[in-house]
Parts: C-alpha cells; structure tokens; sequence
C-alpha cells in the first residue's frame, strides 16, 4: 500500500467516526515558541491546555513534521526521519481511554479490504503506566490485546506533562513486533531492549490529570481533569514500512527513490556496504527535508530555521561526495522526491521552480565553501595527528576558528569532517574564541553609537531580550513517551 494511501485511509477513517479532518499546518510551527513543528498535536496545544476552546470536539490530522532531535538517528536506526507525517486523532473533552484504545486497534487490525492496515494483533506490544487499570482493560477485556503483550512502566517513562502544574496524564504506546530475527523477546519490562525488534509505531496520550508543583515525575496528581482529551500520534513513515514488507523508514515509496537514483549516479549497490548504507539514507531522508522546509517557505541562512536547513542540504551534498559523486547532487535528487511526494502534496509540483531555485543555490554556495576551505582542514587534521603524541588527535580551536571565520566552514562541519579522520576538535576553545568575537563586535558597535564602550547595562538588557524561551512542555512530553 503506497504512503499517499495509508495517510488517506488514516483520514477518512477518522472522518467515519465523526472527526473534523483538520488540515497540515505548516512545518514553520504556529508555536512561536518552537522553530518546527515537531508534533501532530502543536497547532491544538491551547485546546489540550484548556486555555481556549476547540472548535470541534473530535478532530483528525495528517501533520507534516520536523523532528531535528533525530538529525544523528537517521539513516542508522531503522525509524527516524527529520521529515516525517503524524497521523493523529484528538478528543477535547469528547470520547476518552475507552474509544480511543478501540480505534486504535479497528484501524490497525481490519483488513485492508474493510478500508484498515491488516496488521497482525497477535504482534502488538503496548507499554502502559503501571497504574493505569483503565488502559489495561480497554486494551485485554476491551479489544482482546494478549496481556503478556502490556508492559507496566513507572511514571519517568511513560506520563506526560508540560512541566508546570495543569494537565497531565498517562500514554498508551503501541508497539509492533518484528520478529525475533531482529533482536530477543522483550522481556525485564521493556519491549524496547535497545533493538530494533519492537517498532513504536503510535503514541496514546490520554490528557487525564492536574498536576500539582513538583520535579521532574515527581509531583502530586490532584484529581481528574473537568475536560479530559486524547491527543495521539502515529507516524505513517513507519506504518508504512511494515505495510510495504520494507527493513526501515528508507526504504518506502516516498523516500527509495532517491536511494535508486544515488546508486545510479554512484555506480555503487545499495546493501552492499554499511556506511554507504548510512551515507545513502541520509541523502534520501535529508533531500526531502528540504523539500518540504523549502516549500513552506524557509530559505538557508545562518541561524534558527534557515540554518536547519543548510544542515540538511550540506549534510546531503558531503553525503554523496562521500559516496564518489563530484557532480551536482541536487539537480539530479531534488525532482525525483519532489515526484515521490506529489502524490501527498500537489502543491510541490506547482511551486517546484521556487524550491528548486533556492535548494540548487545553496548548493552551489556550499560547493564553493568546500573547495576553499577543504585543503585547509586536511591540513590541519595532519598536523594534529602529527602532533598528538600517541594520544588522541586533537584539532585545536584557534584552527577551528579559522575555518569558520575565514572560509565559512560552520564548526559541525569541521566536526563531521575530522570525525570522518578520528579526529576530535576543542570545540570548547573554539566556542570561547566564538564569544570573544562576539563580545568585540559588539564593542564595536556600541562605541559607534555612543562613544564609549561600558557594555555592562546593554548585556543584561541584550541578554533579557534574546533568551530563548523554551517550550517545555513539549520536551517534557518527549523525553516521557
Ligand atoms: P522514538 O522513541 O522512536 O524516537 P518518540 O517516542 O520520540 O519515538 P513520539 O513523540 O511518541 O515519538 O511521537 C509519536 C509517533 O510519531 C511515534 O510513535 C512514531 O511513530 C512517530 N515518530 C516520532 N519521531 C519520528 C521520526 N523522527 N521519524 C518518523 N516517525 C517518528
Ligand atoms: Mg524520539
Ligand atoms: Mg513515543
Ligand atoms: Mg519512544
């Protein structure tokens, strides 16, 4: 089953049970507290906080996401992508554990041919809070989930909150079981033992609780919410890899493409090598990141969003120079995942002449940073094997520095490309030289303007307007699902 089908059976399933289909917001997250949109729940935070009302009491999405957390996970585990779609439904103030647990299981367990996924339910594993009996019954007595398949986890890893006192309250995740050629039956009370044998294909958060004032986990739950909701999400990438009998997220119809036309211009087999695996999955993942960055309207630059998004053009470009290819990449990429996501996202086709503009421009500028700053950075990377006296080779930050100021070279490239020789680099010495600039420039700019240079009182003031504020809430949430 192709992706653009299963996000459409997600939708008009939902729909058939009363929900308002609510379209993708943008990745450019409405939050402006966080940079992307990094879950389906973000545009509905005020509806599950309670400090506005929803404007239906049932609601289903398909939300385009980027998840930057998962930068260094994809291409080596088999599930994350920075790009992906969550599927989700919501409930604010409507059906709660009970509904939400049986549509869980009608949709992934119906046949296909009855409009669900038809995936096997003896292979669902489902992790709950240890004190959630409601879970627990919805899940055996409610669908007939086996219980040696219910994992009871403590509070630290399976509760939401937003970190402030208001509402919490337990998940429900959801787990498919691949088999036991990748990895040991779970057991000990996890059913993710550090494998990839447990795929985590969907998150119930059921919205239950206020929270009192505590730390971390450690807070009193003060009783049941007036308005409880379901806020759940499932990512199609994944669903759609077991769907289409594929090894990982890389590999389906929306993203393989752009491996296949890789081995073509690298003359190299895909499956042949581990790294160049590494190397061609992440081209495939972070093409069309920036697809769909640069369709909603973020342009490179060197901060927040836009440097999101240099990151992931740079990282795809080095990736298939790594892999052999000295020609233009994106050229050749960029219109192949433009064509594996149309079916999804007509509005591609339509704006690629912009999209394309800009991805190709950025790698040009990057072509011409790499070809003036390379030599430089071999050069350095010897001198400090040379120099490292048996111990680790260090890459000192006055070289770091150089690099970065005079040839553009941003210091995760320098990273990534002495790592690439086993070279480590002080990035603490380079962030110091960093601030001292800074702190020059800004001497600089206040003595222009006032003529003197006590810089004291603009600090505080500086530093007051440009702290950033932090959406805990969300954080919370993911380091507790
Ligand atoms: P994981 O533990 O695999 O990193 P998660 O617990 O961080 O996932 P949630 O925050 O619970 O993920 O998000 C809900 C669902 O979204 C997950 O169950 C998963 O199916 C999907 N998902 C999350 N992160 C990614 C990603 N980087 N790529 C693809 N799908 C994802
Ligand atoms: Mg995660
Ligand atoms: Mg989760
Ligand atoms: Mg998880």
């Amino acid at each position: 089953m192709r992706t653009a089908e299963i996000r459409q059976r997600w939708l008009d399933y939902f729909e058939s049970k009363g929900h308002t289909i609510v379209p993708s917001v943008p990745l450019v997250s409405p939050d402006p507290t966080i940079l992307f949109t990094i879950a389906g729940m973000v545009p509905f935070i005020p509806y599950i906080l309670g400090t506005e009302k929803a404007p239906w009491p049932r609601a289903a999405s398909v939300q385009k996401c980027i998840r930057t957390n998962d930068i260094e996970n994809v291409g080596r585990t088999t599930r994350h992508g920075t790009f992906f779609q969550m599927n989700g439904n919501f409930s604010f103030g409507d059906y709660f554990k009970r509904e939400a647990v049986d549509f869980a299981w009608d949709l992934l367990t119906s046949d296909q041919a009855a409009g669900g996924y038809g995936l096997d339910g003896d292979r669902l594993w489902v992790t709950i809070w240890e004190k959630d009996d409601e879970a627990y019954d919805a899940l055996t007595q409610g669908v007939g989930l086996d219980p040696k398949h219910i994992v009871r986890l403590p509070r630290e890893e399976n509760f939401w909150d937003t970190g402030q006192p208001g509402p919490a309250g337990p998940c429900a995740e959801w787990h498919y079981d691949r088999g036991p050629a990748y990895g040991p039956e779970a057991e000990g009370g996890t059913v993710d033992p550090g494998g990839d044998r447990y795929l985590e294909i969907w998150n119930l958060v059921f919205d239950q609780f206020v929270r009192g004032e505590g730390q971390g986990k450690d807070y009193p739950l003060l009783g049941e919410l007036e308005h409880k909701s379901i806020d759940t999400g499932a990512g199609l990438e994944r669903i759609a890899y077991l769907l289409q009998g594929k090894e990982n997220l890389y590999e389906i119809d929306e993203v393989y493409p752009v491996i296949a036309t890789v081995e073509e211009m690298s003359g190299k087999r895909y499956g042949a090598d581990g790294e160049d695996d590494v190397r061609m999955r992440v081209v495939a993942d972070h093409v069309r990141s920036a697809l769909m960055v640069i369709g909603d309207g973020v342009s490179p630059s060197n901060e927040g969003r836009g440097y999101v998004l240099r990151r992931l053009i740079r990282r795809a470009v080095r990736s298939v120079r790594l892999l052999g290819v000295e020609d233009e990449a994106l050229p050749a990429l960029l219109p192949v995942s433009k064509d594996a996501m149309k079916a999804s996202y007509p509005e591609l086709e339509a704006d690629f002449g912009r999209i394309s503009q800009v991805a190709y421009g950025e790698e040009d500028a990057f072509r011409r940073t790499l070809t003036s700053g390379t030599t430089i950075l071999d050069t350095a990377v010897s001198r400090a094997k040379k120099t490292s006296d048996g111990g680790p080779a260090v890459l000192g930050g006055d070289e770091a520095f150089r690099l970065h100021d005079t040839y553009g070279f941003p210091i995760d490239l320098t990273l990534e490309m002495a790592a690439e020789q086993g070279v480590q680099v002080d990035e603490k010495a380079f962030r110091s030289l960093m601030a001292e600039q800074k702190q020059r420039a800004r001497a600089d700019a206040l003595a222009k303007k006032t003529g003197h240079a006590d810089l004291r009182a603009y600090e505080s003031l500086q530093k007051a307007l440009t702290s950033p504020v932090e959406f805990l809430g969300y954080t919370d949430r993911q380091a507790a699902v």
